[in-house]
């Protein structure tokens, strides 16, 4: 038996990558070393996020050992810097070749880490870049928690402060390692519950789900549109979850942990700026005393509506503002590079086509 065998996976399936194995399993696959090995590894790879050959503290051999059995997940394919070096994006490789998005953002008074959940994402939202071009497969632990901690050495002096799940993929369609990732980011990064915000299009077991859990991370709901009519045409899984089991939900997980909720709506000209969807979004926002979050609709290639204007993005705030919503205006980061939502990988993948499945 290797030691790979001990945490429950053989070669021929998906690599044991760096930060997937939990402490009990780095436990195992260190069996036979000093138990102290364990903290120095885990705190090593973690709390200081150092690679392996700089953990001096290790003997030599086994740093060759854990190199080779706990290789990294993430090979950088495009790394770019824009906003004057305050914002920066990898487009990284996967081991099977799919690929996945992070965004660094610096902000005067915080670091934002944007991370991705699944390789493509299934739900399949027409504006959206990563919707546009289908599911993957969902990401592990390690390549979720890994993503942020290549980003902070990168952000370093600057600490890295919050973590938003707003890159590519449905996190809720992903559960399980979504929220194992998210202890692991709290208890071991250090991170923040009250710093960490899961972003989701509206899948009503997963909202339910994060009610009952221990940390009281923040909540962002993708709303665009606040009728059923239209939200079935934009936001597809309103079919399956329509609005008034959406508002149930958010309510169940407002009364559960008192955290903030944020409702985000991307402003597409003539599609969802109209008077009555100010009507209808203040209503809907104001019963759960949420936050609405404007971003002004970044182009993308497979949707060829284009975004509010910026004028009538403030006029829309302000209506919103008006009828007692509290809204504010997010511009985006990136957009001179192609990073904003899925981009840098759409448009890589107009140089180099990928292969059809
Ligand atoms: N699947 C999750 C998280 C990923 S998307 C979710 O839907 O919330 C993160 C945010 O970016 C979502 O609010 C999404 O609707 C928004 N978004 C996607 N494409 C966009 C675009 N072209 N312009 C502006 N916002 C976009």
């Amino acid at each position: 038996m290797t030691s790979l065998d001990v945490i429950g996976r053989s070669h021929r399936e998906a690599p044991v990558l760096r930060y997937d194995p939990n402490r009990d399993e780095l436990a195992a696959l260190l069996d036979g070393e000093p138990r102290y090995r364990v903290d120095q590894v885990w705190a090593g790879i973690h709390e200081r996020g150092e690679e392996i050959d700089d953990l001096t503290n290790l003997p030599k051999a086994l740093r060759a050992r854990l190199t080779d059995e706990l290789p990294l997940a993430l090979t950088p394919e495009v790394e770019s810097i824009s906003d004057d070096g305050a914002t920066v994006k990898w487009l990284w490789r996967l081991h099977d070749g799919h690929k996945i998005e992070t965004v660094l953002m610096h902000y005067d008074d915080r670091t934002t880490v944007c991370v991705s959940s699944q390789a493509g994402c299934a739900m399949a939202c027409g504006f959206c870049a990563t919707g546009q071009s289908g599911f993957d497969r969902h990401l592990s632990v390690g390549e979720i928690v890994e993503q942020i901690v290549r980003a902070r050495r990168q952000s370093a002096p600057r600490r890295v402060s919050n973590i938003v799940f707003m890159g590519m993929g449905e996190p809720f369609a992903n559960y399980d390692r979504t929220w194992a990732a998210v202890e692991r980011i709290n208890k071991d990064l250090g991170i923040g519950a009250r710093h960490i915000t899961i972003s989701t299009v509206g899948v009503v077991p997963g909202i339910e789900r994060l009610a009952e859990e221990d940390l009281p991370v923040n909540l962002a709901v993708s709303l665009h549109v606040a009728n059923d009519r239209d939200r079935d045409e934009l936001v597809p899984l309103n079919k399956r979850y329509p609005l008034d089991r959406l508002h149930e939900a958010c309510r169940r997980y407002l009364d559960a942990k008192n955290r903030r909720l944020s409702f985000e709506w991307a402003l597409i000209d003539g599609v969802n700026d109209r008077d009555s969807d100010v009507d209808e979004l203040a209503d809907y926002a104001r019963s759960l005393r949420a936050h609405i979050n404007l971003i002004p609709l970044n182009p993308t290639p497979g949707y060829l509506t284009r975004g509010t204007p910026l004028d009538r993005v403030y006029a829309f705030r302000d209506a919103l503002n008006d009828r007692g919503a509290n809204a504010t205006v997010r511009r985006t980061r990136g957009t001179e590079i192609d990073a904003a939502c899925g981009q840098l990988r759409a448009s890589r993948q107009l140089v180099d086509p990928p292969k059809r499945r």
